[in-house]
């Protein structure tokens, strides 16, 4: 029989100023056990965290003819973190060509499915 594994993961809470200090533990590579929260946010927010940490992308891209020589641009949702790198490496090599409009999907289906880039930001 192998032996099992046991890992901790020390989450600091962002959901509300308390900051919650949370510990998740894995055995077998599986989430086994989840203390220190206050909440169900918090308990969800941890549990994502541990196992699938996720953040908004948000960059500028470059736009000729216009105003503004970059727009401003974000994720339509939270990408996994693992994909950042990627994420930055596409939207660097993408020029628009102003007039560019708030909201506009700038790459449909960016790192995933049912995740767009758009605009945050008008350029005439
Ligand atoms: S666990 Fe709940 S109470 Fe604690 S920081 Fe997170 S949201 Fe706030």
């Amino acid at each position: 029989m192998l032996a099992r594994i046991n890992m901790y993961k020390d989450i600091t809470c962002i959901i509300c100023p308390i900051s919650c200090r949370i510990k998740v533990s894995f055995t077998d590579d599986t989430l086994s056990n989840i203390e220190g929260y206050q909440c169900k946010k918090g308990k969800t927010y941890a549990m994502n965290e541990a196992t699938c940490p996720r953040r908004i992308f948000t960059t500028t891209i470059r736009a000729n003819d216009g105003e503004l020589s970059r727009v401003p641009v974000r994720s339509t949702k939270p990408i996994k973190r693992e994909n950042l790198f990627k994420a930055m490496k596409i939207a660097k090599n993408v020029k628009l060509h102003a007039p560019v409009g708030f909201g506009q999907i700038i790459i449909k289906d960016f790192t995933e499915k049912g995740i767009d880039l758009i605009s945050t930001w008008e350029v005439k």
